[in-house]
C-alpha cells in the first residue's frame, strides 16, 4: 500500500485545506483534476466565472505542487449555471480562452442537473467545442434521475460524433454502468462516505465488470466528502482480495489513459517523487505563514 500511486481525476481541490494536500500526498495521491463546477451558490456575473477558471489553472495549481501534487484542470459551464442562459451564453464564448491552456486535460465537468433544455444546449455547445480541439469530455451525471441523464449525455455525444474514448462519465453506480461500458465511453465512479456509492460498493462493481475503463474518483469539495477516498478505496479493494494490478488500474492507470489523451499529462515523471520547493511564491503570495519551507529534490522514478 504505501509503494502505491493514486490519481483522483475529479476533486474540487480549491474547498479544500492544506491539511487535505497534505494527507493526499502522504497517502500516495501524486496528481489530480480540478474540474470546474459551480460554488454552491449562482454566480452573478461573467467576471466571477473568469476569475475562478484564472485560479483553477493558477493559484491552485501551484498551492497543489507546493504539497508534491500535480494539478490538472477540466474548464466549462457546469449544468447548474447553465440554466441561467443568458450568462450561461457569455462563459460559453470565453471558455476557449482558458480550455486551450497548459495543464487542461478536459472539458468539464459538463452535462445534466435538471435535464433541462437550456442545459441541453450548453452541454452541445461544449461537446463541439471539445470535437472540434480535439479534447477529452468530462460529464457530470445528476443525482435525480441519474440513469436518464446519463443516457441524455451518451445518446447526444454520438450524434454529435464525439469519439467514445474520449468521453469519461461520471458519478455512475450499478444501474448505469452497463450502458456507459457498453457504448465505449469511461466510466467513473465517485466514492462520497456513508452515502451512494461507498468504497464496499465499488469493489462489488470491480469484482462484477472487471477494471477495463472504470476510474475511481472523490469528486470532494465543500460538501461532506472524503479528498481520501481513492487511496482509502484502493485499500479495502487489495484487503477484499482483488488483484493489484486490478486496483492500480482504476486508482491511477485508466484515468491517465483517459486524460492523458488531451497530450497534457507527462506520465514518466509522475512516476518521479516530486520536487516540492515551498520556497517558491505566486504572484508574490505564498503558501506558507512564516513556517520553515519544505525544500525537497525530485527522486527519478
Ligand atoms: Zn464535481
Amino acid at each position: 500500500m504505501s509503494s502505491m500511486r493514486f490519481f483522483d481525476p475529479h476533486i474540487h481541490v480549491t474547498s479544500r485545506t492544506t491539511d487535505d494536500l497534505e494527507r493526499m500526498a502522504s497517502a500516495g495521491v501524486r496528481a489530480i483534476i480540478e474540474p470546474a463546477f459551480w460554488v454552491g451558490q449562482p454566480r452573478t456575473t461573467l467576471g466571477s466565472f473568469v476569475d475562478y477558471f484564472s485560479s483553477l489553472i493558477g493559484w491552485e495549481r501551484f498551492r497543489a505542487a507546493q504539497f508534491g501534487i500535480t494539478h490538472y484542470c477540466a474548464i466549462g459551464l457546469n449544468s447548474k449555471e447553465a440554466n441561467n442562459e443568458p450568462l450561461a451564453r457569455e462563459v460559453l464564448e470565453i471558455l476557449p480562452r482558458f480550455a486551450l491552456k497548459e495543464g487542461v486535460v478536459a472539458i468539464g465537468e459538463i452535462g445534466f442537473d435538471e435535464i433541462t433544455a437550456a442545459e441541453e444546449r450548453a452541454y452541445v455547445a461544449q461537446v463541439e467545442l471539445a470535437r472540434a480541439n480535439d479534447m477529452v469530455v468530462m460529464v457530470h451525471s445528476p443525482h435525480r434521475d441519474k440513469k436518464r441523464g446519463i443516457l441524455r449525455s451518451l445518446d447526444i455525444a454520438r450524434e454529435l460524433g464525439f469519439p467514445m474514448e474520449k468521453l469519461v462519465i461520471d458519478h455512475n453506480n450499478e444501474e448505469t454502468i452497463e450502458s456507459v461500458l457498453a457504448t465505449g465511453a469511461w466510466a467513473a465512479f465517485t466514492i462520497y462516505p456513508h452515502t451512494k456509492m461507498g468504497s464496499e460498493r465499488m469493489c462489488t462493481l470491480v469484482q462484477k465488470y472487471g477494471p477495463e475503463r472504470v476510474i475511481v474518483d472523490s469528486s470532494a469539495d465543500w460538501g461532506v466528502s472524503d479528498p481520501l477516498s481513492v487511496p482509502r478505496t484502493a485499500k479495502l479493494m487489495l484487503e477484499r482480495g482483488l488483484a493489484p494490478d486490478t486496483v492500480e488500474r482504476v486508482t491511477w492507470r485508466n484515468a491517465l489513459d483517459a486524460y492523458g489523451q488531451s497530450g497534457q499529462i507527462d506520465v514518466e515523471a509522475l512516476l518521479a517523487k516530486p520536487a516540492i520547493d515551498q520556497r517558491q511564491l505566486f504572484a508574490d503570495n505564498s503558501v506558507l505563514r512564516g513556517q520553515d519551507p519544505r525544500v525537497e529534490t525530485g527522486v527519478p522514478n
